[in-house]
């Protein structure tokens, strides 16, 4: 049996997260909230659990669970050197500096 190293983990569950995402996009794109936001909380839970980061964090609303599409479900602007991301489903809002 091979053994389970540390790195070996991190390494199958950023990949487990980055094909969540995937079907995220694809959920949302399907217009299928209810399994949207299954995948989100898990890959909000599992990136909590091993303490990996999640790529491209700001496209994920924390507040309605949904992967933000800019165009589709999220505004994108930039202002005074901030991007600011609009949330369409629920109004939240996020600020990033640039
Ligand atoms: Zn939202």
């Amino acid at each position: 049996m091979k053994k389970l190293t540390k790195g070996y983990i991190k390494n199958r569950a950023s990949q487990w997260i980055n094909e969540l995402i995937e079907n995220a996009i694809e959920m949302e794109r399907e217009d299928n909230l209810r399994l949207e936001k299954r995948y989100i909380s898990l890959i909000l839970d599992i990136s909590r659990h091993y303490k990996i980061r999640i790529p491209n964090k700001r496209y994920i609303c924390k507040n309605c669970k949904s992967y933000l599409i800019p165009g589709k479900n999220a505004i994108v602007r930039i202002r005074k050197g901030r991007i600011i991301i609009k949330c369409m489903r629920c109004g939240n809002i996020k600020r990033f500096k640039i």
